[in-house]
C-alpha cells in the first residue's frame, strides 16, 4: 500500500476484478486471474479504459 503504487496505471478486470498495471500503449491484456483477454482503450498516459473483451479469442478457447 505505497504511494508510488497508486500513481501507477491501475485497471481492474471486469470479471473477476484482479488489479493490473499496464504499460501505456499496451492494447489488449490477459487477466491472469481469469484468463480474459481484454481490448485497452487509453484517454492519457496514464489513464485506460476496458474497451471489452477479445471475441477472437475467446472463440478460438471454445469459451
Ligand atoms: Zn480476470
Amino acid at each position: 500500500m505505497s504511494e508510488a503504487s497508486d500513481r501507477k496505471t491501475q485497471l481492474r478486470c471486469l470479471n473477476c476484478f484482479e488489479r493490473h498495471h499496464p504499460d501505456y500503449g499496451t492494447t489488449e491484456l490477459k487477466c491472469g486471474g481469469c484468463g480474459m483477454e481484454w481490448r485497452l482503450s487509453w484517454t492519457s498516459r496514464t489513464n485506460v479504459k476496458i474497451r471489452g473483451p477479445v471475441w477472437s479469442k475467446v472463440k478460438a478457447e471454445g469459451v
